[in-house]
């Protein structure tokens, strides 16, 4: 949270989408539990999901905000010095939010992340990413538990293969040359490394394996990495993308899912490369989808989140003039996920998604 104020005196929070406390859309307006005074018993915070501001209704803190990755234009607009002229002075979060004072320096490096910029360690990791996709790529199709995770979630090791999935195992980075290289790759250990694409360049999600057995499935091991100490299950890199084909190649009707593994489902049951992007979140790529993309098949999660982003970005695609379907995932028990749905219940359970893709045609 960053708070700047314009130049008339007007004060805006500038918050990140994950900021918001359970958010949830009621009548075209996401409803968040307020994040500034830290209420949780009234959801009071409420954003036009469009143009990404709001305001909070609690009588005693009114405050203006602005949800950045919705807007980020008006972010970068708020948060850039001299193009607008507008803005005066930014502060640290106030005396009442959950969310200490920031330092001069920390506040520098969440404005730097706010407008995207990433630092030259964020440049050097992918980099190095990068530089050992291949290597990633062996060690997976050498790797037991890494054949067995997949193929606990019903993913054919080909087809993890043939989208770039790799797997970065502690003696890769052991034989790394330098000291500074092997620590900036610590935190990527004994992952499934994702290769994700943003305009004219490329970064990369991780998903840990970190005390994954065969037998568990994904719901076993979240709870597991869910205790206090243990290693977050996804991590990415600034930038981050989509996990996708490059944007020439994408098709002209769109499936949007959630996941990296929902991608891998869809494309192991018999989808084409092309026609699946998967957004590792639930935020549309910053830079936008292409122009030739006319038509977008919403198929996001089945919980409270993907309800809330299906209703988001089909309001933001429409605004951008393409053509959008959605495809909520009954709450049937057989899997709130596509990828949990293919390993429970393969093709026959991908029906909702498989109907709507054909009514496209
Ligand atoms: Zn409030």
């Amino acid at each position: 949270m960053i708070t700047v104020f314009t130049r008339q005196g007007k004060r805006i929070e500038i918050l990140s989408q994950s900021e918001l406390w359970h958010p949830r859309l009621t009548g075209g307006r996401v409803r968040a539990f307020c994040p500034i005074h830290g209420s949780d018993h009234q959801r009071s915070l409420s954003i036009d999901p469009v143009s990404g501001w709001g305001r909070c209704f609690n009588a005693a803190c009114q405050a203006n905000v602005l949800i950045r990755e919705w807007n980020p234009q008006a972010a970068y607009h708020l948060l850039g010095t001299g193009s607008s002229g507008e803005l005066v002075s930014q502060e640290g979060a106030p005396e009442r939010s959950p969310v200490p004072r920031l330092s001069a320096l920390a506040r520098q490096k969440e404005g730097a992340s706010a407008l995207n910029v990433p630092s030259r360690w964020q440049q050097e990791e992918r980099r190095l990413l990068e530089a050992l996709e291949p290597t990633m790529q062996a060690a997976l199709q050498a790797s037991a538990q890494g054949r067995a995770y997949l193929g606990e979630r019903a993913i054919p090791l080909e087809i993890a293969l043939s989208c770039g999935v790799g797997l970065l195992t502690p003696a890769i980075i052991a034989h790394l040359p330098r000291g500074k290289q092997r620590r900036l790759l610590q935190r990527w250990s004994g992952r499934l490394i994702f290769p994700l694409r943003a305009e004219g360049t490329k970064g990369y999600i991780g998903r840990t394996l970190w005390g994954w057995r065969p037998g568990m499935d994904e719901n076993d091991h979240k709870q597991l990495l869910e205790r206090l100490g243990r290693p977050q299950r996804w991590i990415k890199t600034n930038p981050a993308g989509s996990f996708s084909l490059p944007w020439d190649q994408l098709a002209s009707k769109l499936i949007l899912v959630e996941g990296t593994f929902d991608r891998l489902a869809l494309l192991s049951a018999g989808f084409l490369p092309e026609e699946v992007v998967a957004l590792a979140g639930t935020a549309l790529p910053t830079t936008g989808l292409p122009p030739h993309v006319r038509h977008v098949l919403l198929a996001l999660d089945g919980d409270e989140g993907g309800r809330e982003a299906t209703a988001r970005l089909s309001a933001q695609l429409r605004e951008q003039g393409r053509a959008v379907t959605c495809c909520l995932i009954p709450r049937d028990g057989r899997g709130k996920d596509w990828n949990e749905r293919w390993r429970l219940g393969a093709r026959a359970a991908l029906e909702p998604l498989l109907d709507s893709y054909r009514r496209l045609y």
